[in-house]
């Protein structure tokens, strides 16, 4: 296979660029050769003659080109006030790390031919169950098989992500962390992670797959005693994993010891087949990650050796005697790296429609605003704030995650060592940020598709996908309000803690500082220490409140925890809004080119401070205890506006700095170029079903014949036009 680093140098000499497009496309696409002629011959016979056809394989992107749409984006680039590489490399930890990753993207994206964006998308090109599994193998094959990719897609975009672009992806993530933690060498493999049931999946305590241990043959028997105990949705299970790794009930005798990790053979290695007593397959079309199997499973008495328990905590011995876990939180520590994964993906994820809504608006123009000429949409108040707003929530998370990553790299190397002090921590933090990460991407996506207007709605814009993909992030790894919940049993015994006069962790020291007063009058609200003491008051207050609460009322723990579940799930975002403020205010502190972090400043008080004033939940915390007077929201609203107008010629330099190919954002609207018009009608010409219509002298014969035409026979269609 030729070096990454090669290639993309190849690439990145323009001299070569058509001819190793014109190379690899020819010899191995056929389909694509014809869907693009096609489409050329249309260009010049359909089009009026003030539009160019598209030359065959050479587009804008190749030959100089210029058009409106181009031209506003140029002159909006022009405007960018600040290093916009600076940033990237701020994005990816440092230059050099930036660079690499560019080069192994464009090599990446060369072997898989998603090079020339005039060419329709792979992903495009038609949507059958099976061509969009084999799609995600394909990928996933070139990933495994790619030291150099692993590092770098795990998070990066939906196409790209490992995790949810290809059924390969289970294995290297969840599997490979619990087994890591959990196992011994020998028990390593590759396989998925079977833990949820049509029955369970929040609650793991009610998994019914059992493992029966026979000490006669020293093996389990595992088995699906009933329907609701089926293993559904893991990915990759439905035909690609050789391997599972299921979440069963240990069973010794008339003892059951509760959920368990067992290795399990599901296909012979031999020929693929399931083995006997497995029943597995795929559990069809999702809202998103269509080139996984996400997959179900179930099993009739299969046997396995005693030794594929996974045993580095817990043991069962020879002889049946069983030595439990020093902790049982122990059995997620697969689960809590994955929430760290997954809330890095919802950074990436978010970053993309940004990019996406921000280039189309700022070449899309609708409407004079008084004006003589039609205006780019992003100069509409509306459109600029909502999407500086989701810009700014990408970076925020980005940084948020920077540092849980830290806690929990601090936390598995401590692990090491037996040494379990931040695995409380760890676990809180882990819940509470991957629910509040994967919640803010989710809706901050569903709003740029909304903000692109009908086109939103289109997969050729690229971003329904991506809203398919980053909806199940809030459900993966935990339901995000059952983690909000998990990290409020945190809280409560923290501020109990702190009610006690005992120590907290150092995150959670403001508690100890709450006065309840109001806020001064005379506040700066540009200053960074104002706008943590307004978060820390507002978060301290809630968990408080909550506190009290469950502490004065009667009833058990339990009804007294669900009566206000509400009220905890709300200060315990509080709290989480605090931390991912406190991550942007700090990485912003730290970043060293003065252009940059001029801007980034005046994106983080944009953050900081439209939370406060125009989020509902959020808003209400700030003045439902009088804490921010009326006045004191009217001068937040000022500082917004004029943050708008600072940032308003930077946002899209704030997207170009997440350095998305347009091959990866896969989005006829979001060229980078602004070349949007001719792409999205040179792709929607590709579609496969215009190209074969097209062949066939344009009728759709199948519907004419079986369907129009007998309408057409007894008068229905006329008399219904
Ligand atoms: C794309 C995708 C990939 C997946 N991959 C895998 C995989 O590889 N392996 C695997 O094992 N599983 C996988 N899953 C399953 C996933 O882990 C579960 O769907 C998830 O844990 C939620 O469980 P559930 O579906 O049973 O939802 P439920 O627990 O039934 O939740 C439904 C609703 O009930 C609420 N609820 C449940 N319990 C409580 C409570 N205690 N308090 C308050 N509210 C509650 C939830 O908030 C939610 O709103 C995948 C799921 C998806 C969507």
């Amino acid at each position: 296979m030729t070096a990454p680093n090669s290639l993309a140098s190849m690439i990145f000499r323009p001299s070569n660029c058509v001819d190793i497009l014109n190379h690899v496309i020819f010899r191995q696409s056929g389909v694509i050769q014809e869907a693009v002629e096609f489409s050329d011959r249309q260009w010049s016979t359909n089009l009026p003659s003030s539009m160019e056809p598209t030359p065959l394989l050479q587009t804008s992107h190749h030959v100089p080109e210029d058009n409106p749409q181009m031209q506003l984006m140029k002159r909006a680039r022009a405007m960018i006030s600040f290093d916009v590489q600076k940033l990237t490399a701020v994005i990816f930890g440092s230059e050099e790390a930036a660079r690499d990753h560019e080069d192994v993207r464009l090599d990446h994206e060369l072997q898989m031919e998603e090079t020339d964006p005039s060419i329709l998308p792979r992903i495009y090109r038609g949507s059958g169950r099976k061509k969009q599994y084999h799609d995600g193998l394909m990928w996933g094959k070139l990933y495994l098989e790619q030291d150099s990719l692993n590092s770098r897609f795990v998070s990066y975009t939906p196409k790209y992500n490992i995790f949810s672009a290809s059924p390969f992806g289970h294995q290297l993530e969840l599997f490979g962390a619990t087994v890591k933690l959990l196992g011994d060498e020998e028990q390593c493999n590759h396989c998925t992670f079977a833990q949820t049931e049509l029955g369970h999946g929040t609650l793991v305590r009610g998994l019914q797959t059992t493992a029966t241990f026979d000490p006669f043959t020293d093996e389990f028997i595992l088995h699906t005693p009933c329907v609701t105990a089926t293993k559904y949705w893991p990915g990759g299970m439905g035909y690609s994993a050789s391997h599972a790794l299921v979440m069963a009930r240990l069973i010794v005798g008339e003892m059951d010891h509760g959920v368990h990790a067992f290795l399990v053979q599901i296909r012979s290695l031999v020929d693929w087949k399931p083995v006997t007593g497995v029943d597995s397959g795929d559990i069809g079309t999702k809202m998103g990650w269509g080139s996984v199997d996400n997959g179900y499973l179930s099993f009739d008495r299969v046997r396995i050796p005693r030794r594929h328990m996974l045993m580095k905590n817990t043991k069962l011995s020879a002889n049946g005697i069983y030595t439990p876990s020093p902790h049982d939180k122990l059995l997620y520590g697969g689960l809590t790296k994955g929430r760290v994964g997954v809330a890095l993906t919802a950074a990436f994820q978010l970053a993309q429609p940004v990019t996406i809504a921000t280039r189309y608006s700022t070449v899309r123009q609708q409407g004079y605003m008084g004006g003589v000429e039609e205006v780019p949409i992003i100069q509409y108040k509306t459109q600029h704030a909502r999407l500086l707003k989701h810009s700014a929530t990408s970076y925020a998370i980005l940084f948020s995650i920077k540092d849980l990553s830290e806690t929990y790299q601090t936390h598995t190397s401590r692990l090491e060592k037996r040494d379990l002090s931040l695995l409380p921590f760890t676990h809180f933090a882990t819940s509470g940020l991957k629910a509040i990460c994967t919640e803010m991407a989710a809706s901050a996506a569903e709003d740029c598709r909304r903000s692109l207007g009908g086109i939103g709605y289109s997969f050729l814009s690229g971003i329904p996908h991506i809203v398919g993909d980053i909806t199940s992030l809030v459900t993966v790894e935990g339901e995000n309000y059952v983690m909000y919940q998990q990290a409020a049993r945190y809280l409560m015994k923290a501020v109990k803690a702190v009610r006690e006069e005992r120590e907290v962790h150092p995150s959670l020291a403001y508690l100890k500082s709450f006065l309840g007063n109001a806020c001064p009058s005379n506040t700066n609200f540009e200053d960074t220490n104002a706008q943590l003491q307004l978060y820390q008051h507002r978060a301290a207050r809630l968990l408080f409140e909550c506190h009290d609460a469950l502490s004065s009322l009667s009833g058990t723990p339990e009804q007294l925890w669900n009566e206000y579940l509400l009220e905890l799930v709300a200060a315990t975002r509080a709290h989480f809004h605090l931390f991912l403020l406190e991550s942007f205010l700090r990485h912003v502190s730290h970043i060293q080119d003065a252009s940059v972090k001029r801007v980034m400043k005046h994106l983080s008080d944009l953050y900081a401070l439209t939370e406060v004033v125009y989020s509902s939940e959020g808003s209400l915390g700030f003045v439902e205890d009088g804490y921010l007077s009326q006045r004191q929201m009217i001068r937040i609203r000022e500082i917004i506006r004029q943050k708008h107008r600072l940032l308003l010629p930077e946002a899209v330099g704030l997207t170009d700095a997440w350095n998305f190919s347009d091959a990866s954002l896969q989005s006829a609207v979001g060229q980078r170029d602004g070349n949007v018009y001719k792409t999205l009608m040179g792709w929607t010409r590709q579609l496969p079903m215009n190209v074969e219509v097209r062949r066939e002298g344009g009728v759709e014969n199948i519907g004419y014949q079986k369907y129009i035409q007998p309408l057409m026979a007894v008068g229905r269609v006329k008399s219904q036009l």
